[in-house]
């Protein structure tokens, strides 16, 4: 997939929006919604997404949306590191499949790591234990503020 394309509303994340399809949930406003990675590349890797957006990719996204997306981002982020103490966090987010997008509705990964902790291979890992992303999900809840 280029940079370029039509947004399809099938896409896993549209799923989970709708309801569709299981996720995570860690914590939810009326501008984003963050869930748990379900092929974590460290524990605690969680996913930030617009709620109300068509785009594929950052480039596409429309500036007001931007905004509270970006402070959902930084809100969960710290929620992350206050639950789980991290020595670092990546906040990421790819845009086309050359450069590693593989889910096609606007998304940034919050990665918590760990010194001398290896960051697992981005789409290749294997799936999470339900259980502990549920544990995981609501240690971060729990530290929103
Ligand atoms: P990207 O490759 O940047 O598009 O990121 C997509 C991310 O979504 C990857 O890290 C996947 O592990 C993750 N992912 C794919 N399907 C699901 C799902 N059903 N629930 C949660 N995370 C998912």
């Amino acid at each position: 997939m280029s940079l370029d394309g039509t947004y399809d509303a099938g896409n896993i994340f549209a799923k989970i929006l709708r309801g569709e399809a299981p996720s995570v949930r860690v914590f939810e406003d009326d501008h984003v919604l963050a869930f748990m990675d379900v092929f974590p590349q460290a524990r605690g890797h969680t996913l930030v997404i617009p709620k109300h957006s068509t785009a594929r990719n950052f480039l596409e996204e429309a500036p007001e949306i931007v905004g509270p997306l970006m402070l959902g981002v930084q809100r969960v982020a710290r929620a992350v590191r206050a639950a789980l103490n991290p020595d670092g966090l990546v906040v990421t987010q790819f845009n086309g499949a050359p450069a590693g997008q593989t889910v096609y509705h606007l998304h940034f990964h919050i990665i918590p790591r760990w010194t001398g902790q290896e960051l697992r291979g981005h789409g290749v890992g294997a799936m999470a234990d339900l259980d502990e992303l549920k544990a995981l999900a609501a240690q971060i809840s729990a530290k929103i503020s």
